[in-house]
């Protein structure tokens, strides 16, 4: 789970960027942490750059790794 020290450093969102599923190997979408709804895994990741590949970590339950965005990066324009 995603750790923060102040609330004015986020703000909830309910956009439907948080609810799209990722496999690996597709690239991320936005930027931010996404997580592996399947074991808990996080990873920071800039937007567009491919995430973890199958190979790069195995689940011992044999789930699906399925990142999913959990913080979105916003950055300046
Ligand atoms: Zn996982």
């Amino acid at each position: 789970m995603a750790w923060y020290h102040r609330d004015s450093d986020v703000q909830k969102s309910n956009s439907d960027a948080y609810k799209r599923e990722f496999k690996p190997g597709e690239k991320a979408e936005w930027p931010g942490i996404y997580h592996c709804i399947n074991c808990g895994d996080e990873i920071a990741i800039a937007g567009g750059h491919t995430l973890p590949a199958q190979n790069h970590y195995q689940h011992a339950n044999q789930k699906p790794i399925i990142w999913r965005l959990a913080v979105y990066a916003q950055q300046k324009k």
